[in-house]
């Protein structure tokens, strides 16, 4: 073998350890949640953080983060004086999720909280508007009228509601009130985390 040959055949030896070494090096560092926000608002991270703190205490991982920022959503909503606070994007391998920045702006921190917490219920478990295993909440609309017959005609609280009228899931289609948070954070927390199946 002639110099020339050698040489090239060393170079083509180092640059398949240098490329090796590039792999193993990216495989070994350490994933903190902390390290993986690219793609996350600055206002939202905090939230995300929490979420993630959260999910590893309930023994969830999840593979991938999705981007979240904040629009203008332009969607309707179909109940008259209210309006989409937030969409996950979630027919695509990389998640988005939206968030209405008017709707941000005045909203509680709690209600920020859990309205974020929704989304990535979405957009990180797979979950729908459900409350149970093959059980879901109506669209808006609908759920409003069964309650308002519930309440005003049989005297009885539906499936999906606790005895004060809070949801007993999040993943509800409307933002409850801060109250509800409040009173059911622990049972919220879990019921969010019990039915996940990180996609
Ligand atoms: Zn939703």
């Amino acid at each position: 073998m002639s110099i020339m040959r050698l040489t090239v055949f060393f170079l083509f030896i180092l640059t398949i350890m240098a490329s090796c070494t590039l792999v193993h090096v990216k495989n070994t560092v350490p994933k903190e949640p902390e390290m993986v926000l690219a793609g996350i608002d600055p206002q939202i991270s905090e939230y995300f953080n929490e979420y993630l703190k959260l999910s590893s205490q309930h023994d969830i991982t999840f593979s991938k983060n999705p981007v979240i920022g904040f629009v203008k959503i332009v969607k309707k909503s179909i109940i008259p004086g209210t309006t989409v606070i937030g969409i996950c994007h979630r027919s695509t391998p990389l998640k988005f999720i939206d968030i209405d920045t008017e709707f941000w702006e005045h909203a509680s921190k709690s209600s920020r909280k859990f309205t974020i917490f929704h989304e990535l219920g979405h957009c990180m478990c797979g979950r729908d508007h459900d409350f149970a295993e093959g059980k879901e909440y109506k669209e808006e609309v609908v759920e409003k009228v069964l309650n308002y017959i519930y309440n005003r005609v049989s005297f009885q609280i539906p499936e999906g509601y606790y005895d004060d009228w809070c949801p007993k899931s999040i993943m509800h289609p409307t933002n409850n009130d801060d109250s509800c948070y409040e009173k059911h954070y622990s049972e919220y927390v879990n019921e969010m985390f019990e039915r996940c199946k990180p996609i």
